[in-house]
């Protein structure tokens, strides 16, 4: 139902142009350093639903942190010496984290935890055997985490510790439980998932595993986590080791509110006047027109659809109010009325009176009938600001569309912050869609710390989802991991992430030249690329099919990259890091043939050493490479250079 990614085909239509927190542990001794209980201030606007029932409620009598030690041991010298609790009617998301969690103490340490259910085994906290309780809730009304409990938001959990024998993995919801297993091995045993696969695992070796009694509270600063374009099982499960987790519905989908098969005859005065003429959509034109939002009974229409797919779908908390994927809106005198009559920062006719005029209105009536309910919505091309004569209705969720690698220019970064503060003024909480491409560039398109600038800005003015369109090269390295660490948390230290991504995935003698290789490529696109003729204004990202950017890379640069990338690979020292330096020096091998056959064919600055032949076969490995990275699982470019979609990527 929802297509968001298919905003870019025909925003790119009429946009393009023509060519021309922490170091990482090294946990080797008894003794983890300490992990401090982490409050963040900002708490959840949103309560979605739980997916299950909340977890089981569990009577403590052991008072918080009796005596000694300070840590609880749950590995001793490659022996198990804890066991692993679930509820005795485990749902299989919980089963699933709590074998998750032996399988990777077991990768680091060899020792294999038992897995057991809790009254079979007639469990009991404090009898003296450690144990490591998954999904159950050991606050109560008197102790001092309840607060904390019920400030969590259904992606947080808390990590308790109760005496010297018990440790708590506990969320409001499966998917709170799981982020906090998650958390648990990335503290106490340095896990790590760098790249999607195996290969992108890092998983240090521990004899002994001791965790220290410090509890943990955290909530995400992003309600929602989203990368989209992924693809396959080993990049959507990455994405979800690394907290990802979609939980608002705002794409295109007015063609399921007002469905042209049921409407068009019996109501035609529901679709839009164009030239004079009511253009009834076809089934194949389903996201090429907008509602007639002033036509007598639309808002009862739209009512009727919306609480009908709530009736259907009661687990529901969202319904997407998305306008349709055009610029195609009714033109009658009514509709007309309703606008603001000017344009908007994007130069495209402003029609959001018209549109939340009639979206209030739908949703004021949808809550009745289910007051719980939440609306997301697309601040998108005709609807890119927030309206002038009426309110936006507080349940509304509109989720900005724009590129923010744009914003490193200082007057761009102005107007957008300005669109930001219109609409979080406006709303009660705003989402940001944005698009950080990997493909179809040429070159590693890396911005990581422009990335964290305006992550934590959009968190200060009540950006509270985030959407990132991103179709990943996973030559960027650590691009899409620091974007979902800063969706979770903004204001990580973005040197630290990187370092510590650096050093555990290649090594730490490789690491600095690898850092060096993406420093380079983040100051061509954040220094260089800014005052070249490629980069604009226009439009609300940038014109990625059109590839002269490379108009101002160098042979220097090519060369200087695999330089480094080669040092990488020779630095490397156990297979993993020799794995993870060979991915990236192969998706490099991509940007290279592209950016000198480019040079020489399209440029035609051609090296004095190298004749037409060299060009050619570089072309040629272009093509070669998008065949490979098809049947591999990380490097596989997720957008398909068709001849139709990309023909200035031909050369
Ligand atoms: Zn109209």
């Amino acid at each position: 139902m929802v297509v968001i990614c298919t905003i870019l085909q025909v925003v790119t239509k009429r946009n393009s142009r023509s060519i021309g927190k922490k170091n990482l542990r090294q946990i080797t001794g008894s003794i983890v350093s300490s992990v401090a209980l982490i409050i963040i201030s900002h708490l959840p606007v949103v309560a979605a639903a739980s997916q299950v029932a909340p977890p089981i409620h569990i009577q403590i009598n052991t008072p918080d942190h009796i005596g000694l030690p300070t840590s609880i041991r749950i590995v001793n010298n490659g022996l198990a010496t804890a066991i692993i609790i679930l509820p005795d009617d485990v749902s299989n998301q919980l089963e699933l984290s709590a074998k998750i969690l032996q399988s990777y103490i077991e990768k680091s340490s060899g020792a294999r935890l038992p897995i057991r259910l809790k009254h079979l085994n007639n469990l009991q906290p404090n009898n003296k055997k450690v144990k490591i309780w998954i999904g159950f809730n050991p606050t109560t009304g008197k102790s001092k985490r309840r607060a904390d409990w019920e400030q969590l938001d259904d992606d947080g959990f808390l990590i308790l510790f109760h005496g010297n024998y018990d440790i708590f993995i506990c969320g409001k919801t499966n998917w709170g439980t799981k982020f906090g297993v998650y958390h648990f091995l990335e503290t106490y045993l340095g896990v790590r998932w760098l790249l999607p696969g195996p290969d992108g695992e890092y998983v240090p070796k521990l004899e002994t595993v001791d965790v220290p009694k410090e509890d943990i509270w955290e909530n995400p600063s992003f309600i929602q986590r989203r990368i989209g374009g992924l693809r396959g099982k080993w990049q959507t499960e990455w994405a979800y080791y690394n907290r990802m987790h979609k939980r608002a519905k705002y794409g295109h989908n007015l063609y399921n509110v007002i469905p042209p098969a049921i409407y068009s005859e019996s109501h035609p005065e529901f679709f839009p006047l164009v030239n004079g003429k009511r253009l009834i959509p076809t089934e194949d034109e389903r996201n090429k027109w907008q509602p007639c939002f002033t036509a007598s009974g639309i808002v009862e229409a739209a009512v009727k659809n919306i609480c009908r797919y709530f009736k259907m779908h009661p687990d529901e908390i969202f319904f997407s109010l998305g306008a349709n994927h055009t610029t195609k809106w009714c033109e009658c005198d009514k509709c007309r009325l309703l606008d603001s009559g000017g344009k908007n920062y994007l130069g495209l006719e402003d029609y959001s009176d018209r549109y939340f005029t009639w979206a209030n209105q739908v949703v004021e009536r949808v809550l009745k009938k289910y007051p719980d309910k939440w609306f997301g919505a697309l601040a998108h091309a005709n609807l890119a600001e927030p309206p002038k004569t009426v309110s936006v209705h507080p349940r509304i969720i509109p989720f900005i569309t724009y590129e923010r690698l744009k914003w490193v220019r200082e007057d761009i970064e102005e107007e957008g912050k300005k669109v930001t503060e219109a609409w979080a003024n406006k709303c009660s909480v705003v989402g940001w869609y944005d698009y950080i491409y990997g493909t179809p560039y040429c070159l590693p398109r890396i911005y990581f710390h422009q990335m964290a600038k305006y992550y934590r800005y959009g968190h200060s003015k009540n950006v509270k989802y985030m959407a990132v369109e991103a179709f990943p090269n996973w030559g960027e390295g650590p691009k899409y991991y620091l974007s979902l660490r800063l969706q979770w948390d903004p204001y990580l230290n973005v040197d630290q992430l990187l370092t510590e991504w650096y050093e555990a995935a290649v090594g730490k003698e490789a690491a600095p030249y690898l850092a060096v290789y993406y420093k380079k490529w983040e100051r061509f696109w954040t220094e260089r690329i800014p005052k070249s003729d490629w980069y604009t204004k226009k439009g609300a990202y940038l014109p990625f099919k059109n590839p002269h950017y490379l108009d101002i890379v160098t042979y220097d640069d090519i060369s200087e990259s695999r330089r480094l990338l080669e040092t990488v690979l020779n630095k490397a020292v156990s297979k993993e890091q020799v794995a993870r330096a060979t991915i990236l020096l192969r998706a490099f091998e991509y940007y290279e043939a592209s950016a000198i056959s480019y040079l020489g064919i399209v440029l035609k600055k051609k090296l004095p050493d190298k004749s037409d032949e060299y060009y050619k076969a570089m072309n040629r490995k272009r093509y070669e490479l998008i065949e490979e990275f098809r049947r591999d699982p990380i490097l596989i470019h997720p957008i398909a250079f068709d001849e139709k979609n990309f023909p200035e990527y031909r050369w």
